[in-house]
């Protein structure tokens, strides 16, 4: 009798251990992910060392990270629910047949946050509640823009290559955008395919070719590509930035 006591009572301790931690494992926990890779770990994992995104844990659940095999981080308990995703809130200019930039609307956009910069035409961003379709952090190619190469290993530097990744680090990292998307949502890269609009209401990816930082991307169809074509004209007439007397 005495014995089968202590076995309940030990019992008793490992179910509210249990539930300590069940409690403590909810979904604002945060874990980290990286730039590229589809796990995600504790704060001090060793996967960690090339770049570390802070995302909460019922995020990283909910854009499909699966747990990292090496520093075991938290998981969610399968009583706790991970949040609906949103709808297909996506929004796409071409279903709100919009012929100009200027005419989209930031409030129904998804909010984001540029974290990472590759050159000027593709930056990585994170998205909070990200709704269904999209991760918690994505690589984007911005829509109808193709900037002066500077990552190729085998080429030299393109002319103006370096200015035009300046003028999109500049204006865009660590800054709060809205990101509205069109036809086709990724490329065959598997990058999310967006416009980018800053808080001020402007389209980044039309800036980049009105301020000659790149060229129109015409190869594949897009909503604004009239638009950004009569950009790119004027940008050329006016010499700006990569159409300037060579110097
Ligand atoms: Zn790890």
């Amino acid at each position: 009798m005495r014995k089968k006591f202590s076995v309940s009572g030990l019992t008793l301790f490992f179910l509210l251990s249990v539930l300590a931690v069940c409690r403590g494992t909810d979904v604002d926990t945060m874990v980290y992910v990286t730039n590229t890779g589809r796990r995600y770990h504790r704060e001090n994992c060793s996967s960690l060392r090339r770049s570390r995104i802070p995302i909460s844990l019922g995020e990283a659940a909910q854009s499909g990270y699966e747990p990292c095999s090496i520093c075991n981080p938290p998981r969610l308990s399968e009583n706790i629910p991970v949040p609906e995703k949103s709808g297909n809130t996506l929004y796409r200019v071409n279903v709100a047949e919009l012929t100009l930039s200027v005419e989209a609307e930031l409030s129904r956009m998804v909010p984001a946050e540029v974290i990472d910069h590759v050159d000027g035409d593709t930056v990585r961003v994170r998205i909070l509640n990200a709704p269904a379709q999209v991760g918690a952090v994505e690589t984007i190619r911005l829509i109808g823009v193709d900037t002066p190469e500077t990552v190729h290993p085998s080429r030299p530097v393109e002319r103006f290559g370096k200015a035009a990744s300046d003028f999109t680090r500049e204006g865009l990292l660590g800054k709060p955008v809205y990101l509205a998307f069109d036809w086709d949502l990724r490329d065959r890269y598997g990058r999310l395919l967006a416009y980018i609009y800053t808080g001020d209401g402007r389209c980044f990816n039309a800036r980049i070719v009105r301020e000659g930082y790149g060229f129109a991307y015409t190869r594949y169809p897009f909503q604004f590509m009239e638009e950004f074509r009569a950009l790119e004209r004027d940008a050329r007439a006016e010499k700006q930035g990569l159409w300037g007397d060579e110097s």
